[in-house]
């Protein structure tokens, strides 16, 4: 029998409605696998516990993680009473840092019983797999000169070691999926980091010749992602060209609600993090209507890197079944409330487990 560890972190807003939703899909799936139980363990921390303290998390917050086999996360953000740079960098970002969690995984698909702005939705099932800590999103650059003659520097910066990290982690997701790995490049305008990036592409793909590999600019990609969005299976990509990415494979699913995320560790030294796409959402908590599938999905991620996929294919399948029927969040068309969902989806995984 495996225990798991989890530190669970429901956060503000309706991460406390969307957590607990998630916590019980994986009770049922520990009940239905004795080999499988987890052990929750959860933490106020966020915008009350700010209000309170002073501080998002403890000062020994990381260590106290540290310990467990992830962090399960619902979300943080409670704009009107705490600024948004404190509760972002007072717990995410730190955890995301302190934890060496360079890959950030984005999984998008079309669900049936969907409103997806796509004519034909069938059929799109990617992952985006996008470097997490380094890449355009630096500290390094700044203002040389000022008035007529101001320059702003804003550099981007590409390891070796990271590059190669996620692009291996790419290929060996393929392995795991359909086989194919997209790069997402634009080496015809930034002629520095996105050669280097396709060098680094090329020479890892050397060490899997059995996985298609295509390589094309991310201004065609974006564009492709709308008008054949089942051509991808896992995309490679950039900070910038990977958050870009992401959102419209969230958009083109139905809703921001519906999308998952996992931060992942990959030397294993660390937990991995899983969160949802999706904010706090101040303007719905509290009302029982937050779509709870992000965060049963991130679940799902969990089950996922615990080598668990067959079981996180029952939890995925569940969810269609839900939605299919129709029973679904305001966001997603529906009327349904959070814990409606919810108990579909509990009853549905009994049922196919
Ligand atoms: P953050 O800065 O934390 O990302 P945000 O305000 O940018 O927050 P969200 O909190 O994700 O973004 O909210 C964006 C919009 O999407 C809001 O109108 C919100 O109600 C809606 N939304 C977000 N998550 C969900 C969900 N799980 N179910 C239904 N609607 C959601
Ligand atoms: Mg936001």
């Amino acid at each position: 029998m495996e225990k798991k560890k989890i530190a669970v972190i429901p956060g503000d807003g309706i991460g406390k409605e969307v957590v607990p939703a998630a916590l019980k899909v994986l009770e049922v799936v520990s009940q239905l696998n004795e080999d499988l139980q987890f052990d929750f363990t959860e933490f106020p921390w966020g915008s009350e516990f700010y209000l309170k303290t002073g501080e998002m998390m403890p000062k020994d917050g990381l260590e106290t993680l540290r310990d467990f086999d992830a962090v399960f996360l619902g979300a943080v953000g409670d704009p009107e009473r705490v600024p948004d740079h404190i509760s972002l960098w007072g717990l995410l970002i730190q955890i995301r840092r302190g934890f060496q969690q360079t890959i950030n995984l984005r999984p998008a698909r079309y669900f049936q019983g969907l409103d997806s702005p796509l004519k034909n939705p069938n059929g799109f099932d990617i992952v985006v797999v996008r470097e997490n800590s380094e890449g355009e999103y630096s500290d390094s650059g700044g203002r040389i000169h000022h008035g007529e003659d101001e320059i702003v520097i804003q550099n981007a910066i590409f390891t070796r070691k990271r590059t190669e990290s996620v692009m291996r982690y790419a290929f060996q997701l393929a392995e795991k999926r359909r086989k194919s790995v997209t790069s997402a490049t634009k080496s015809n305008g930034l002629v520095h980091s996105m050669p280097f990036w396709d060098e680094v592409f090329a020479e890892v793909s050397e060490d899997f010749t059995h996985i298609n590999t295509k390589k094309i600019h991310i201004d065609a990609l974006a564009a492709m992602f709308v008008t054949n969005p089942e051509s991808f299976d896992v995309v490679v990509a950039s900070n910038l060209f990977g958050d870009i990415l992401t959102d419209i494979g969230g958009a083109i699913m139905g809703s921001i609600g519906m999308a998952p995320s996992a931060n992942i560790n990959v030397t294993g030294e660390y937990p991995s993090m899983f969160e949802p796409v999706h904010g706090s959402a101040p303007d719905i908590a509290g009302k029982n209507r937050a779509n709870p599938i992000g965060q049963i999905w991130t679940a799902k991620m969990m089950l996922d890197h615990f080598g668990k996929q067959a079981l996180g294919e029952e939890v995925l399948q569940a969810i269609e079944n839900v939605t299919k029927q129709g029973c679904k969040t305001p966001d997603i068309g529906g009327s349904c409330s959070t814990t409606e969902v919810t108990d579909e989806i509990c009853r549905n995984l009994q049922n196919l487990i």
